[in-house]
Order: C-alpha cells, then sequence, then structure tokens
C-alpha cells in the first residue's frame, strides 16, 4: 500500500480510452462512448474479485459508509456501534444521517471487541460496524453471531483491509453491506472512490439510486427518469473509475509483494522477546499492507516509534498520538464542533463522550506501532530497514 506507487502504462491505458471519446461520466451519452463504461466495468471487476453480487461505485469512501447506512434505513436517533480505533470517516457518515455513533473499545486485533460491543447494544441500536484497520480484521463470526441474535445489521468498512480475507471470502463480503475506499492512499488507488458492496438486491439498488439523485436508471433517457426516494450525487467520473479498474486487476500482484515485504520486516522483529504482533483471528488472512505490532508499555512505543523516525525508518505510526484515526484526539466530535445545528437527539447520544474512557483501547493503540508496507521497495532496501528497525527498537528497550 498504496497502490499509487506501482502506477503506470496500465493506467494510462485504461484512462486514454476515456480521455479518446470524452465521455467522463458515467451514465448515458451512449452513442458518443465507443463503447467504454469504466465505472460499469470496473464494478463487474469488483464483483467477480470480491465475490460479491452487487458493487456500487462513489466518489469516495466515506460516502460508501454513509450511502450503506443510508441504504439499510439508518438515519435519525438510530445508534451505530462503531470502534475507537478508525478513520473519522467512520462517525463522520453516521453523523451525515442523523445517527449515533457509539464507540466502543477495541482488543488485540485493533479492531472491534465483540464483547464491548455486545454491552453497547441497547434498543436504539441498529448496526455493528467494524473498520478493518491496517490490513486485518475483526473477529467476524463472532460479530455475525451477536448480529443474527440481536437482529442488527453489520456493515463492514474494508477500506484499509482490500484483498484480505475471513474463511476463504472477501473482506468486505461477508456483511450486510461492505465498503471500501479507492482514495489516493489505498492499496487499490482511483484518485477518490470507494464502492459498497451487498450481496442484497434491495440495498444494492438503493445504492444505485441514493447515489444519484435519486435516479432510477430505467431507459437511456435522464430527463424521462422518475426519482422513488430523495437521493445525493455522490458518482465516480469515469476517469477515476479507469484508473480503479487498471488498479484492480492488480490486486492479487500487490497483496503478494506486501505479504512478501511484510514476514521479511516480521521475521527480523519476531526475534525480540519483547515484541508481540496483533492477533488475526482464525481463519483470517491478512493484506499485509501494515506489519502492526505491540510493545510492553506506552511510553516504550512512543520513544520506539521517535527514534524509528530519527533513523529514516519512515510510515511507522504511533496512533495513540494521532489526529486522524483515534478517539483522543477527535475534540471536534467530543465538543461537537459543527458548522450547523445538528438534532437534539444526537446532542444527547453523545453526551457520554465528554465522561467515557476507553482504558482498554489506550492499553492497545498505547503500546502499538504499525508500519505501513510498501509496494515499490527493492529487497535490498526491505532488508535495512528489517535490521534497522530490529537495532532500533532494541536499542530502546535496552535503555528503558
Ligand atoms: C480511507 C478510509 C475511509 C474513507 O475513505 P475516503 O475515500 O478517503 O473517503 C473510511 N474508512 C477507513 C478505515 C479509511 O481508511
Amino acid at each position: 500500500m498504496p497502490g499509487f506507487e506501482l502506477f503506470g502504462d496500465k493506467e494510462r491505458k485504461e484512462v486514454n480510452d476515456v480521455l479518446d471519446s470524452g465521455v467522463l461520466m458515467r451514465y448515458g451519452f451512449d452513442g458518443m462512448r465507443n463503447g467504454h463504461w469504466k465505472a460499469k466495468e470496473l464494478e463487474q471487476t469488483l464483483e467477480e474479485k470480491l465475490q460479491v453480487k452487487h458493487a456500487q461505485l462513489v466518489s469516495s469512501g466515506t460516502a460508501a459508509v454513509t450511502i450503506a447506512l443510508a441504504a439499510a434505513g439508518i438515519g435519525a436517533g438510530d445508534e451505530v456501534i462503531m470502534p475507537t480505533f478508525t478513520f473519522v470517516a467512520s462517525f463522520e457518515a453516521i453523523m451525515m444521517l442523523g445517527a449515533i455513533p457509539v464507540l466502543v473499545d477495541i482488543d488485540d486485533t485493533l479492531t472491534l471487541d465483540p464483547k464491548a460491543v455486545e454491552a453497547a447494544i441497547t434498543p436504539k441500536t441498529k448496526a455493528i460496524m467494524p473498520v478493518h484497520m491496517c490490513g486485518s480484521m475483526a473477529d467476524m463470526g463472532a460479530l455475525i453471531k451477536i448480529c443474527k441474535e440481536h437482529d442488527l445489521i453489520l456493515l463492514e468498512d474494508s477500506s484499509q483491509a482490500t484483498g484480505a480475507t475471513y474463511k476463504g471470502k472477501p473482506l468486505g463480503s461477508i456483511g450486510d453491506l461492505g465498503c471500501l475506499s479507492l482514495d489516493f492512499v489505498k492499496i487499490i488507488t482511483a484518485g477518490e472512490g470507494g464502492a459498497v458492496l451487498t450481496n442484497n438486491p434491495k440495498y444494492a439498488l438503493h445504492a444505485d439510486r441514493f447515489s444519484d439523485h435519486g435516479h432510477d436508471h430505467k431507459g437511456n433517457d435522464r430527463g424521462a427518469e422518475t426519482h422513488p426516494f430523495l437521493g445525493y450525487n455522490f458518482r465516480i467520473s469515469e476517469l477515476h473509475a479507469a484508473v480503479g479498474l487498471a488498479q484492480l486487476k492488480r490486486l492479487d500482484e500487490f497483496v503478494a509483494i506486501q505479504k512478501k515485504n511484510y514476514n521479511m520486516l516480521r521475521e527480523a522483529l519476531s526475534r525480540i522477546p519483547e515484541i508481540t504482533f496483533r492477533t488475526v483471528p482464525e481463519g483470517g488472512e491478512e493484506s499485509y499492507s501494515f506489519l502492526s505490532f505491540f510493545l510492553p508499555d506506552i511510553e516504550t512505543a512512543r520513544k520506539a516509534s521517535a527514534a524509528l523516525k530519527d533513523h529514516g525508518v519512515d510510515a511507522c505510526f504511533h496512533y495513540y498520538d494521532n489526529n486522524w484515526h483515534y478517539i483522543r484526539k477527535w475534540e471536534h466530535l467530543k465538543e461537537l464542533k459543527t458548522l450547523y445545528p445538528i438534532p437534539a437527539e444526537v446532542k444527547e447520544g453523545l453526551k457520554y463522550l465528554q465522561t467515557k474512557t476507553f482504558e482498554q483501547s489506550d492499553s492497545y493503540i498505547g503500546r502499538n506501532i504499525s508500519c505501513l508496507i510498501k509496494l515499490s521497495w527493492t529487497e535490498e532496501e526491505v532488508k535495512e530497514r528489517a535490521n534497522k528497525m530490529r537495532n532500533v527498537i532494541t536499542s530502546v528497550l535496552t535503555k528503558s
């Protein structure tokens, strides 16, 4: 990760197909487009590769989560359970619909702790949203069971784990709905873009219409289409879809490169007895886009992260101190800093954030370092990095 590291001729060819006809819009203009339907083709390829009946491409991963929630009928006052460690997009999407984000602890998978999920269920809970952070997954077996028992919707955010599988099934294809991001730093990039995945034909139809002003997409005269319900514009352009199409065809190649690099780094770090690795649920196969490990305590992790940076080992994140991915720094959510008034029900529903603490999440995220695995490294570079990481972390541990 990210796919842009290997951007080249294949991407250029797909984009040129679109430029040759000049039809940048994914719908209509049938006669002008020389048979090029990049968004449709990318949707079909996603359906095949990710083993899902319906893929709806949209303008971003954040839009995908918003649309997935809307497609399932989640809105005002509904509670959606999400993890404390994620990307801000998770609560943005929930808030957009007037629903209430209920944040719960993560465990040593670095994703939703099923026990914390179960404890957070109330009569208002409508959905559980695992976010498969850093290339690996939540315990989907446990979450499926909870959703069945409580009749809840399971919505996977697989933006950071495209290419990973659980019990042989691609992440994003397991829940009632799945979401992907194709933004510039994801494993498969379209520049900007996202996708909603589902096997449910009703949700698929909702996503198709909601992402394009409610258009029914019947026939090829847009002006004559009806609007069965309110929608918005979350469309992807043909140019973005063209890039995504070339990239998706390379997904297996990208995952294989990541796995090789990941294994070399992991082997080096596993010789340090104080280091433990994130737990991958049984039956899980990572996308290997990050190598995530734990140090004995928060201070050591903080020092190790700083030392790695000082020694030129880039892209190793100590998310505990990060502004985007962990609840500790989400002041704008805790203090409800919005540009516009928000519903009283949502305000009330978010009051818990003023006082609630998340010791279990703090303990895991505080001790965690997650290193991005790049696609463009040479074997020499990975070896050098592995040695550096081992030496730097050993030296920090000796001093502490
Ligand atoms: C990137 C990301 C998103 C949002 O995707 P955008 O395409 O940037 O809107 C959502 N969730 C997670 C976990 C992400 O990493």
